[in-house]
């Protein structure tokens, strides 16, 4: 049975999505079978694997709302171990429409439970909300990898979401875990990703991640090209960084090889 991973943090920018894509990437290429799902209607990682949003028809959202099966709705991708769940604008309207219907946090968990089998990894893209689309995220994950970017401001909102999370703990996946924070858009020269670096160990030393993500302008630019960048230059610092990350996601769970 695949572990399911939610990157979520309410900020946006930090680095969700080019962290799915590549962690999701990179697992695949450790031939890991992996099921990237987009669960943000900007479809960013959709797009980002050079699907175009507009010509989905069916992803998530009718996943959860219209109880399509999972295995109908994934697309391959050129990396053999990896699919795609995607997603698209109406996304927006499923917070709307299913905040009427019953168990309506549960409706991700019921939809990848169905394919949960098939894979080694599920790896979910939050949106920058904690609106319902990610309560149902946090509600079928195993466990959280919430970026943090080296920036000013780098742990503002994070109570917030850790309280989200002992929420979603306590009333809907007592099971939840959290995977681990991880460092994004590190600079070595500046003084200040240092000190955010600092800081994070300092008050979550056992929670941080050892792998810290440079700013690297591969893992910027390759979404336009629509590949990871261990597709688009396997030799770049960001690409090398999220194999790394892929690694210690393994050892964590005692998979390492
Ligand atoms: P989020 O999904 O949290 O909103 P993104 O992953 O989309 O964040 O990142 C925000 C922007 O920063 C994007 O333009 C992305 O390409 C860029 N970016 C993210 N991580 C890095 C990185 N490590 N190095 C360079 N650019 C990055
Ligand atoms: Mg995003």
């Amino acid at each position: 049975m695949g572990k399911i991973i939610a990157i979520a943090n309410q900020k946006g920018g930090v680095g969700k999505t080019t962290s799915a894509i590549n962690l999701a990437a990179s697992l695949a290429v450790l031939e890991k079978r992996t099921l990237l799902v987009d669960a943000d209607p900007q479809a960013n990682s959709t797009s980002g694997l050079g699907l175009n949003p507009k010509d989905v028809t069916q992803g998530i959202y009718e996943c959860m709302v219209d109880g399509v099966d999972p295995k109908d709705a994934v697309v391959k991708n050129d990396l053999k171990y990896l699919d795609v769940l995607p997603s698209h604008i109406d996304l927006v309207g499923a917070e709307v429409e299913m905040v009427s219907i019953e168990r309506r946090e549960e409706k991700m968990r019921d939809a990848l439970g169905r394919v949960r089998d098939d894979y080694d990894f599920i790896i979910i893209d939050c949106s920058p909300s904690l609106g319902l689309i990610t309560i149902n995220a946090l509600t079928a994950a195993d466990s959280i990898i919430i970026p943090v970017q080296c920036e000013y401001f780098a742990l503002e909102g994070l109570g917030k979401l850790l309280n989200t999370i002992k929420i979603i703990q306590t009333r809907l996946n007592p099971k939840l875990e959290i995977e681990g924070i991880l460092l994004t858009l590190y600079d070595s020269r500046t003084s200040l990703g240092n000190q955010v670096v600092e800081e994070v160990r300092t008050h979550f030393q056992k929670m941080t991640f050892n792998t810290i993500i440079p700013r690297n302008v591969k893992l910027s630019e390759s979404p336009s090209f629509g590949l990871p960048a261990i597709v688009h230059d396997a030799e770049s610092k960001g690409a090398i960084s999220y194999l790394n990350l892929a690694h210690e996601v393994l050892d964590k769970n005692g998979m390492s090889k």
